[in-house]
């Protein structure tokens, strides 16, 4: 049995999409926006967005940061209420999407996302803030933007590291949502052809930035894994990822890069034939976490917690925490289990094939 449900969000995708940004503006009727985000090194597309938009840019707000602060949302809404805009534009990573999100729920404003990286966040109807140290996620149908414009062209300057930690970020997005139980084959589709397209296109898109069709496949990629992330349900490995974000400063890509392999190995026995569909797409005949691990190498992602400055008692802190909310996991995390998966991910190396349970 399965319910299926998939909301609309428009989406233009094409190499110089950008400059049609000003057309589905005025098609939703929008001629005052903020625009959020465009910091250095995206300072030039977005000057050239902001020329082309004129008038209708009546207020920017560049300084975003990762796992959106409460302050910087609460600021962020007050300038979006004072220049009486009547849309939110967000040009950027996850970070100016999360931000113009939240300014999106608090103002009930439509949002357009021009998505910059691979994370995904244009495509859910998931928010998140931090607060003294602790990351909030929810879904809220507010936060979903009504259109998203993908041009490729604007990834081409993604450094290597970022594009292959953002890639495997997306990457997870189609893991948590093919093992989802609850999710319907369409999503179960989107995430195997998203791991596809991921796996085979982001090896060039690092070593050669430049090449467009890479670039171009892995954001079709990551628009599939956003799509199906939007939809599914969140499991241990999302939930991990936000507590050591939000915790504990960890940067969200590169996060979620080292920890992927070692959840996957955990969830395997429970969830075999999802993930060997991942497996396949990804071009391996089977051992799902080996093939994420092996991708990662080949990517030069972080290979461990430990190399992005997690100390071993933090490390077990997050163990708790995991175990105390592992979110819908296809199989039960115990305190044994998480300090497993956690202490795994500390210490990087590959993951052990393991054997089915039950
Ligand atoms: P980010 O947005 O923080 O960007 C990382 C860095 O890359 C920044 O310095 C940014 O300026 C730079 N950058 C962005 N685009 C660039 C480009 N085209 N060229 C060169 N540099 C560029 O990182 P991210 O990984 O995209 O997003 C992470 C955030 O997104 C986290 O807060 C995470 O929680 C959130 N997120 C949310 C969802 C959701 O569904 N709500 C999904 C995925 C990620």
């Amino acid at each position: 049995m399965f319910v299926h449900e998939m909301p609309a969000t428009r989406v233009v995708f094409a190499p110089g999409a950008r400059h049609q940004l000003s057309g589905e503006l005025a098609a939703l009727g929008l001629s005052r926006v903020v625009l959020i985000g465009g910091a250095p090194p995206l300072g030039a597309v977005v000057e050239e967005i902001v020329e082309a938009l004129g008038e209708t840019v009546g207020a920017r707000i560049q300084d975003v940061v990762e796992h959106v602060p409460v302050e910087r949302a609460g600021q962020a809404a007050r300038i979006t209420r004072a220049v009486r805009a009547d849309g939110l534009v967000s040009v950027g990573g996850g970070s100016a999407t999360g931000l113009a999100k939240i300014v999106a729920l608090r103002t009930g404003l439509p949002l357009v996302a021009v998505p910059t990286t691979y994370a995904g966040s244009e495509m859910t109807d998931i928010w998140g803030t931090t607060e003294r140290g602790v990351k909030s996620t929810g879904r809220d149908p507010r936060v979903r933007p009504s259109t998203v414009v993908y041009d490729p062209e604007l990834t081409v300057g993604v450094p290597p590291a970022l594009t292959a930690a953002s890639g495997l970020n997306a990457l997870a997005h189609c893991v948590e949502a093919v093992y989802d139980t609850q999710a319907s084959p369409i999503i179960h589709l989107l995430a195997v052809r998203g791991a596809h397209a991921l796996a085979s296109a982001l090896p060039r898109a690092v070593s050669m930035g430049d090449d467009l069709t890479a670039r171009g496949e892995t954001l079709f990629g990551a628009w599939l894994a956003g799509t199906a992330l939007g939809v599914a349900r969140m499991g241990a490995h999302h939930r991990l990822c936000h507590i050591l974000g939000g915790a504990f400063g960890m940067p969200h890509a590169e996060t979620h890069a080292a920890v992927l392999p070692h959840v996957v190995a955990f969830n395997e026995p429970a969830a075999t034939a999802a993930l060997e569909a991942v497996a396949t797409a990804m071009g391996a005949s089977h051992d799902p976490a080996g093939a994420i691990w092996d991708l990662c190498r080949r990517l030069g992602t972080p290979p461990d917690l430990r190399s992005l400055g997690l100390s071993r008692g933090q490390a077990l802190e997050v163990a708790s925490r995991l175990a105390a909310h592992p979110g819908p996991n296809p199989r039960p995390v115990t305190e044994d289990d998480a300090r497993e998966i956690v202490l795994a991910a500390f210490d990087g190396g590959r993951p052990e094939l393991r054997k089915r349970i039950g």
